[in-house]
């Protein structure tokens, strides 16, 4: 893959075409996903991209029933909440995502360990269209 900077203006950019990226240290061995310019595990800038197969398990969530302003005016609400987590990739490192296919208004159905899978969310805001990562039940 060609090699822009290490960056999450790239990791959308990425995101946008339905790749999910990340940056693995040549020191270190740690992954980190969106990629980073230094490793905050050794300090090191020794880092390279690379490309995750966007699947995992569930490590992390929570449902969301008072949504910020921007998440209200798509709908959610008390009602209708939303699920966000992090996911452990099966290529190291985690991610932090919406989570779908879930049944958020019933936390307890939602297992840690769950295996996950990549879903990009088509999304708009400030009136263009982009992707949003998430992930669902494998
Ligand atoms: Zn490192």
């Amino acid at each position: 893959m060609n090699r822009p900077t290490l960056s999450d203006i790239s990791y959308n950019r990425f995101i946008m075409e339905g790749r999910l990226t990340g940056a693995r240290c040549l020191n270190c061995g740690a992954r980190w996903i969106p990629p980073r310019p230094i490793c905050i595990a050794c300090y090191s800038s020794n880092l390279e991209w690379m490309e995750v197969n966007g699947k995992g398990k569930l490590a992390a969530f929570t449902c969301i029933f008072i949504p910020p302003p921007s998440m209200a005016a798509r709908g959610y609400d008390r009602k209708h909440p939303y699920c966000v987590g992090i996911v452990e990739l099966d290529d190291g490192g985690r991610v932090d995502a919406r989570i779908e296919g879930v049944d958020t208004a019933n936390p307890e159905s939602i297992r840690i360990g769950m295996p996950m899978k990549i879903k990009l969310l088509p999304w708009t805001a400030d009136d263009e269209a982009e992707s949003y990562l998430a992930f669902e039940p494998a």
